[in-house]
């Protein structure tokens, strides 16, 4: 199937040149994109502060349909998981959403006792045009703790303006909590957002190394560490979508640099070890020494147990949409390690700059896309025969559709992936995907068996 018109100026080919890729555009109307919305976008990000009061203004969907959205664990409270909504109807979007807002907020801050608040706008909340920052700002007042609007209106723009709405809501809570007693050799984990508890992981790491962690943002979050998250001494950013806009604004702020890194995949977990550590090198450089230790311990303990799988894996095809193309750089890497070949990658939020980079490292012919669509990628896992999409929940039927094995890399998952023993991980759930026995009894298979030399290409 050839893609629409309109939409062939996001889709390359790697090999071909110039290098030319449109993107970080509106998604184009009738095309059914595979992105969220600007509010989805915001609570992805702010959703796992755990202490913190999560309240949807709004009809009462918005709300169901970002429901415990991330598999985000929490060491402690809860609260996060708890869905609110103001269910605004009829009668509130004519008359006004106000009153019923803060009786909402003061109800559910004396009910749960949270640190703080966050109120987050929908689509209706952006047409009416009620003033959620004048409630919020009176609510704060009466119960005493941050009360903070997220304008994050779903119609405002695509998911990359929800994530700016959400660190522009963080900002307003970073710089009011005591940084004293923080070290010099300090970072604030940002962009991780501890599905399935990576974050712990990789906190272990960072503290074995003799770096003091002082915020999570977002995963595992609590409203007094990200208070106090301007008196670290470095922020690493992964994910750097969600939250490279809270790092620029930390930067000018508060003078503290940023760095890129990935948890995913063994290249890129040792070199955020190691990049961390470079930049306390001049006054601390046993911390690099612990960092080669550790990647050492590790690498021994993994690298032979990968050899199983690499050996079944070798070959085999992958196909990658996830949301951010951090994540699609370490996946094409994880896959190399597994002597398979991606085909395909594309994000829903990705940059010129970074497409231009996937189209550099994949080999001669691998699409690559942005924004796409489900009968894009229907098109293209038919055209590239691939044996496993690596994607998140609105990718997954399209792979089941087809009879092609999947591997959730996004929201939803339990399974860590972040992380040395994440590569394991996710080389096991690769293989028992790619290699079971049900795709013999898919429409795919079942079409390639009657066409044996199909069947000699999927081989
Ligand atoms: S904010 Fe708007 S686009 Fe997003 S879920 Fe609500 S109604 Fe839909």
């Amino acid at each position: 199937m050839e893609p629409l018109k309109e939409r062939k100026e996001q889709i390359h080919r790697s090999g071909e040149e110039p290098f030319t890729l449109v993107c970080n555009k509106d998604s184009l109307a009738g095309a059914v994109s595979q992105r969220a919305c600007v509010f989805c976008g915001s609570r992805v990000v702010l959703y796992p502060i755990a202490d913190a009061l999560h309240l949807v203004h709004g009809p009462i969907g918005c709300a169901v349909y970002t429901w415990d959205i991330r598999g985000a664990l929490s060491s402690g409270p809860e609260l996060h998981r708890l869905s609110f909504s103001t269910d605004l109807q009829e009668l509130d979007v004519v008359f006004g959403g106000e009153k019923k807002l803060s009786a909402a907020l003061l109800e559910l801050i004396e009910r749960h006792n949270p640190a703080a608040a966050f109120v987050y706008s929908t689509c209706i909340v952006g047409i009416i045009g009620d003033d959620v920052e004048a409630v919020c700002r009176g609510v704060g007042k009466t119960t005493g703790i941050p009360v903070i609007p997220v304008q994050s209106e779903g119609f405002k723009g695509n998911k990359r303006a929800g994530y700016t709405a959400a660190c522009n809501a963080m900002a307003r809570l970073i710089g009011t909590g005591d940084t004293r007693s923080i070290s010099p050799h300090s970072i604030n984990i940002l962009g991780d957002f501890n599905l399935a508890g990576e974050i712990w992981m990789i906190r272990e790491y960072f503290e074995r190394m003799g770096v003091e962690v002082v915020a999570n943002i977002t995963g595992d979050g609590r409203v007094a560490d990200i208070k106090r998250a301007h008196g670290a001494a470095l922020n690493v950013v992964q994910c750097s979508g969600s939250t490279m806009d809270l790092a620029r604004m930390m930067e000018s702020e508060y003078g503290i640099p940023s760095i890129r890194v990935s948890y995913f995949g063994v290249e890129d977990m040792a070199q955020a070890l190691y990049d961390v550590a470079e930049h306390f090198i001049k006054d601390a450089p046993e911390i690099l020494e612990r960092a080669r230790e550790i990647v050492k311990e590790e690498l021994e303990q993994l690298l032979p147990r990968l050899a199983f799988y690499r050996g079944e894996l070798s070959g085999k095809k992958a196909a990658i949409y996830v949301g951010g193309t951090f994540k699609a750089f370490s996946l094409v890497k994880a896959f190399r390690l597994l002597e398979m070949e991606v085909v395909m990658v594309g994000s829903q939020t990705g940059t010129e700059e970074e497409y231009r980079e996937l189209a550099e490292i994949t080999d001669p012919g691998t699409i690559i896309v942005d924004d796409t669509n489900p009968l894009e990628l229907t098109s293209f896992l038919e055209e590239k025969r691939v044996d496993i999409f690596v994607g998140g929940v609105k990718e997954r039927p399209i792979a089941y559709k087809l009879g092609v094995g999947f591997c959730d890399h996004n929201h939803e998952r339990k399974e860590a992936l972040a992380g040395f023993s994440g590569m394991l991980n996710f080389a096991r759930e690769v293989h028992s995907s790619v290699m079971s026995p049900v795709w013999r009894f898919t429409p795919q298979r079942e079409r390639l068996e009657t066409v044996p030399e199909l069947l000699e290409v999927n081989r």
